[in-house]
C-alpha cells in the first residue's frame, strides 16, 4: 500500500514517545551529562598507560622502546626514553619513558599503538568526556594523566585484562624457571671444577 512504511514509522515514533512516560526502555535518549549510556566493553577512544602496583611511576609497563611512537599513522605520540634504568613492579631494572606525550587532539583512535606495543602497556581508554578551552595544552596528555592502574584495565575490558594478566604471569613463571636452572647450572658447574694447584712447584 502506498505510504505503509510512512504509517509504520509514525506508529514506531508513536509508540516510543507516548511508551517513554511508562517504560525505560522505550526512552531512547539519556540526559547527558547526567546520565550516561553504560559503556560497552569493546568501546575504545583514546590510549592510557598500563602500570601495576599502587606506585605509577614505579609500575609502568612502558619500557620506552618507541615502537608505538614511530608505528602512530599520525605521529601523536612523543617519547623520551630515559638515560638510566629502575626497578619495575617485579623489581627488574628497566629503562623507562622520561617522557611520554600522546596529543589527544590528533590521535585517531585507530588502536595500533596498543596492537605493536610488545609489553601490553598501552590500552584503549573508553573515557570520552574531555572537554576543555585549552585546545592545545589541554589535550596534550602527559604520562601523569595517561597512567591508569591494572585494576581501571579490568574494570573496563575485563576479559581482555585477564587474558593479559594470564600471559603475563606466564611470562614471568617462564623467565623465572631460566634465570634459576641457569643459577643451579653454573653452581653444578663450580662445584666440579678442579681444585686450583698450587703456583710456582711449591710443595705441601
Ligand atoms: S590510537 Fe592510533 S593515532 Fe592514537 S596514539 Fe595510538 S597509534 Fe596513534
Ligand atoms: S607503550 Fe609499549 S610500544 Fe610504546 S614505548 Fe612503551 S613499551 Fe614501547
Amino acid at each position: 500500500m502506498f505510504g505503509e512504511g510512512i504509517l509504520k514509522g509514525m506508529a514506531e515514533t508513536a509508540r516510543n514517545f507516548f511508551g517513554s512516560y511508562v517504560k525505560k526502555d522505550r526512552l531512547t535518549t539519556v540526559q547527558y551529562p547526567e546520565e550516561r549510556l553504560p559503556q560497552i566493553e569493546a568501546a575504545r577512544n583514546f590510549p592510557f598507560l598500563v602500570y601495576d602496583g599502587q606506585d605509577w611511576q614505579q609500575g609502568l609497563r612502558c619500557v620506552a622502546c618507541q615502537i608505538c611512537e614511530k608505528e602512530c599513522p599520525p605521529k601523536c605520540i612523543l617519547i623520551q626514553k630515559s638515560a638510566d634504568k629502575k626497578p619495575d613492579a617485579v623489581g627488574k631494572p628497566q629503562f623507562y619513558p622520561a617522557v611520554f606525550n600522546i596529543d589527544i587532539s590528533v590521535c585517531m583512535s585507530c588502536q595500533i599503538c596498543v596492537e605493536v606495543c610488545p609489553f601490553d602497556a598501552i590500552k584503549m581508554d573508553v573515557e570520552y568526556d574531555l572537554p576543555t578551552d585549552d585546545r592545545f595544552g589541554g589535550l596534550l596528555f602527559q604520562k601523569d594523566r595517561l597512567a591508569k592502574s591494572n585494576e581501571y584495565y579490568h574494570q573496563i575490558h575485563p576479559t581482555e585484562a585477564g587474558a593479559v594478566d594470564s600471559a603475563l604471569a606466564a611470562e614471568r613463571a617462564a623467565a623465572a624457571a631460566k634465570a634459576k636452572a641457569a643459577a643451579e647450572a653454573a653452581a653444578a658447574k663450580a662445584a666440579t671444577a678442579p681444585e686450583p694447584q698450587p703456583v710456582g712447584g711449591e710443595k705441601k
